[in-house]
């Protein structure tokens, strides 16, 4: 048997930094992981380059976590967004804020971030088991039973960081979750959160089009992020955002020029009378999608009623997109729900019914913004559960 006084399931970001904190504090550390290399997932973040984390202030991040950030003051108190700057930045990591204070190491490669997880780990000896895929934990006593397919290890703490069910090929498939229920812990409906839109559109002449900073509205939901037209529908963090409210069936609307008004759009329209619509339109938006806002309407502006003038102002500012579905939870970004909060003590994450039992990152029931907020969340609390609490 391996006797180790932490085990740790998870490679992602929580478990990485829940394995850093515990041996920091001279705790014998196991991480298991059943991928080749740890973080998979954390890899693909921000297009491969790592979102690690968002350096606005708190309570800006605190927002940028809708399902439950609240429960995260506790933990922000002992570790926060800016202790994760100063942890890679202090170990030789450049780290850059790009638009919406999202940081990114200067490398523009998550290896950098992983690469930096790791070496902490090893500085500090922690036995790290990758392609080692954890199929049953016990507690007989008053000690965790580990078991993978062909060993058995043994520690007095266990801390579950197996991620949410989203994105499966990365190996979060929910298996923390089947350990919460085991030990008796609730665990709340899980569905996909930063979702990926289906819309009935004229997506695919839009197709791969990106555009900056435009809002999306739905009720009295707005929200203002890049956006990006895909063969099915929206994506983007403003359509991952807006996704929260919807499920299919709604429509929402797309203001494509939020910082233009509907006054700045007829004096544009007036100043160019002469000259082609389209070439108007490019001035301010994308060829192609200038060419879809003139669809239908005649050559030059001069030429148009004021109906059509209308029409096109209101579409500019105000464009009903139909939604027909979101993604699955398996396609979506995030996991929505999971081990229920009312189970975990905030200060320490320790399951309040099981001793030496703690959940960290996205198999809490905690769901973020993409944009670093889950990334930080994932952080913060794997080095809360992995310090000791005395
Ligand atoms: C495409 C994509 C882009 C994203 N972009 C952003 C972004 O820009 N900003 C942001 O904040 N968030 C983003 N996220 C979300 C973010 O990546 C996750 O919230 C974060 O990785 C969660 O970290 P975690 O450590 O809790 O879990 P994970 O990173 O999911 O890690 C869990 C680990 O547990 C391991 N595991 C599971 N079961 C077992 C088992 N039985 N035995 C052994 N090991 C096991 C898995 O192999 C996995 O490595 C994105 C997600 C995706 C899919």
């Amino acid at each position: 048997m391996n006797t180790y006084d932490t085990i740790i399931i998870g490679g992602g970001p929580s478990g990485m930094m829940a394995a850093i904190s515990s041996a920091t504090y001279g705790q014998r550390t196991l991480l298991i992981d059943k991928n080749r290399k740890l973080g998979k997932k954390l890899a693909g973040t921000g297009g491969g380059r790592c979102n690690v984390t968002n350096c606005g202030p708190l309570e800006d991040v605190i927002a940028g976590i809708p399902g439950n950030g609240r429960f995260l003051y506790s933990v922000f108190s002992q570790f926060d967004n800016q202790d994760i700057i100063r942890f890679f930045e202090d170990r030789g990591v450049k780290l850059k804020e790009e638009d919406h204070g999202r940081m990114f190491p200067t490398t523009d490669k998550s290896m950098t971030i992983i690469q930096c997880l790791v070496d902490e780990m090893i500085k500090f000896g922690v036995t790290i088991a990758t392609q080692t895929e954890v199929v049953s934990v016990k507690r007989p006593e008053d000690r965790f039973i580990v078991k993978t397919k062909d060993q058995t290890f043994e520690a007095e703490r266990l801390i579950v960081t197996t991620g949410g069910k989203s994105y499966p090929s990365t190996g979060s498939t929910g298996f923390g979750h089947d350990i919460a229920r085991h030990f008796k812990l609730e665990v709340t409906p899980m569905e996909a959160a930063e979702s990926p839109l289906m819309t009935d559109f004229p997506h695919k002449r839009l197709q791969g089009i990106s555009l900056d900073d435009v809002t999306l509205s739905y009720e009295k939901h707005i929200i203002t992020h890049d956006l990006l037209f895909t063969h099915f529908g929206l994506s983007g963090p403003a359509a991952q955002r807006i996704s929260s409210f919807v499920s299919g069936g709604e429509t929402i609307y797309l203001d494509v020029l939020p910082n233009h008004s509907k006054q700045d759009l007829e004096a544009l329209l007036d100043e160019n009378r002469e000259k082609s619509l389209k070439n108007t339109l490019k001035t301010i938006l994308p060829e192609r999608l200038a060419e879809f806002y003139c669809d239908g309407l005649p050559e030059k502006g001069k030429q148009l009623t004021h109906k059509e003038r209308d029409h096109l102002l209101e579409r500019l500012k105000q464009l009903p997109i139909p939604v027909t579905g979101k993604m699955s939870l398996p396609k979506s970004f995030v996991t929505k729900g999971g081990v229920d909060l009312t189970e975990i003590n905030p200060k320490t994450l320790e399951s309040k019914k099981v001793p030496g039992l703690h959940f960290a990152g996205e198999v809490l029931d905690i769901n973020g913004h993409t944009g670093g907020f889950n990334i930080t969340a994932a952080l913060c609390t794997g080095w809360v559960a992995g310090s000791l609490h005395y």
